[in-house]
């Protein structure tokens, strides 16, 4: 039985990598590159184990497991592994008259003892993401990956202490009170990954402290179709991006689409019959999709679908089997704003569409609610993909596909308003995990008379 983690356990772990971080360990680049180097050995060498946990959560299909979780992270690691010395290289700033004669510089500096708390539907990539930025900034870091999907987490706790080292990185399992007891320590930064719900509570415990968080949340992110567009091409791509992740089970999943009255019909046509070809006749039955979590999520999924006046507008789809926790991918048309599935995040395979009568009005309805972390537009008019990607407040801006800006590593992602703050990837992963420290080298020269008491008009005329 795995002993249970209690307050002591919590306290004992800070006082073992605060020691670890105090001795200047984690700051050497020799040894972020050798924890670097041992994550991607545990990509390298666990891919099957890493597939098979995903398969126990989550049902998720190999391919999925392999590109989306895997790959991602390989690609992440490398990019670290290579660009590593360049993000620790203090960035030379410009000096002024009023300091000359001196030099001045940006140092990025380890923040200290980082705690990452991550979510359950890419276990792997939302866990070991934040984690080389943590590493590669050098610092210490406490990863509490999420127990609802429990083989992930499992795997990542013995995969990370096998191959890590134990003295600055460790994997605390666990829930609500494990999370709570890890919450009460005073912590560098902390990394959460989750529902802003939580979100909330997580903040409440850092501001205590006084610790700087990240937030990477979730929120209801928009599809807006454009009758302008390849039709095609955007069926399958809103399919790809929806189903095709998790079930919808994603972060930047398509939450909803706004299009014109006229157009939905030609939409939802196009998507019956990309589905059928993705999926075959009877989705349920394909392999090539995820199961939703759990049952309660099952729960609230179902709740949503059958809640009056929401039930009757599904126009593709619908089926569930609760005992294996599948719900087909169900489309519906123009459900009350008011309803369950339009005031919460889906999180799931319901995808709504809601019509509007000029495209524009789109714009508003995305206008009136919580920013999202991504919005989406599919067009091939100039003007309005500049007019989106300008005017409509996101954590980002996708047009013409979905959820691809989260694979480029030039691009930061996190959220804004209600979906998040801070962000992540690439080197914007290191500066998460940094704090940035003006250094200024002054001269004994230029020592201007000015400047010290006795204060007289006199000097100023020096
Ligand atoms: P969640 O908020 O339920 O849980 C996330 C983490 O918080 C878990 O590790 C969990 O153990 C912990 N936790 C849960 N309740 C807690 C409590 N009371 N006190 C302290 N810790 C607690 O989120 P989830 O269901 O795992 O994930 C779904 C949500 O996360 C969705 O809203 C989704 O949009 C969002 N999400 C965001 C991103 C992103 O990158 N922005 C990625 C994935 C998921």
């Amino acid at each position: 039985m795995t002993k249970v983690f209690e307050a002591a356990d919590a306290t004992n772990l800070m006082t073992e990598l605060r020691r670890s971080f105090d001795s200047g360990v984690t700051r050497g680049t020799e040894w972020r590159v050798s924890q670097l180097k041992k994550l991607l050995i545990i990509c390298d060498n666990h891919e099957p184990e890493i597939v098979a946990a995903l398969h126990h959560d989550l049902a998720k299909p190999e391919l999925e497991s392999s590109v989306y979780e895997v790959a991602l992270l390989r690609n992440s690691i490398n990019l670290a592994l290579k660009q590593l010395k360049v993000w620790m290289a203090p960035d030379k700033a410009k000096t002024s008259l009023t300091t000359f004669p001196a030099s001045a510089e940006i140092v990025s500096e380890p923040l200290g003892i980082v705690l990452v708390i991550s979510a359950w539907n890419y276990p792997f990539l939302l866990s070991i993401d934040p984690v080389i930025g943590a590493i590669s900034a050098g610092n210490a870091v406490v990863l509490k990956p999420s127990e609802l999907a429990p083989a992930s987490s499992s795997l990542l706790a013995k995969l990370m202490e096998q191959y890590l080292d134990p003295s600055a990185v460790r994997v605390v399992e666990g829930a609500v009170t494990e999370t709570t007891l890890l919450l009460e320590q005073k912590w560098d930064k902390i990394f959460y990954t989750g529902s802003s719900k939580i979100g909330r509570i997580i903040m409440t415990a850092a501001a205590k402290h006084l610790t700087p968080v990240v937030l990477e949340l979730g929120g209801k992110s928009p599809v807006v179709v454009d009758s302008n567009t390849n039709l095609k091409v955007t069926a399958k791509r809103i399919i790809a991006g929806k189903w095709g992740c998790n079930n919808g089970q994603a972060c930047i999943s398509p939450d909803y689409i706004l299009t014109t009255k006229d157009y939905a019909p030609k939409l939802i046509d196009a998507m019956k019959h990309e589905l059928e070809t993705f999926y075959g006749k009877n989705a349920m039955e394909s392999k090539d999709m995820s199961r939703i979590v759990n049952s309660n999520h099952f729960d609230r999924l179902s709740k949503m679908l059958e809640e009056k006046e929401v039930s009757d507008k599904i126009v593709c789809g619908g089926q569930k089997d609760r005992e294996n926790l599948k719900i087909a991918p169900t489309i519906l048309l123009d459900v009350p704003l008011d309803s369950l599935m339009m005031s919460e995040e889906i999180f799931g395979p319901l995808l709504p569409i809601l019509t509007v009568k000029d495209l524009e009005d789109s714009f508003d309805v995305i206008r009136s609610r919580p920013k999202p972390l991504a919005a989406y537009l599919f067009t091939q008019n100039e003007k309005l993909k500049e007019r989106f990607a300008m005017t409509i407040s996101a954590g980002g801006i996708v047009v013409n596909d979905i959820a691809v800006h989260l694979a480029l590593p030039t691009l930061p992602f996190g959220g804004v308003g209600e979906s998040g703050m801070g962000s992540y990837h690439g080197k914007f992963s290191f500066d998460a995990f940094s704090h940035k420290k003006a250094v200024l080298y002054k001269s004994f020269m230029g020592d201007s008379a000015i400047r010290y008491a006795p204060y007289s008009r006199g000097k100023l005329r020096l």
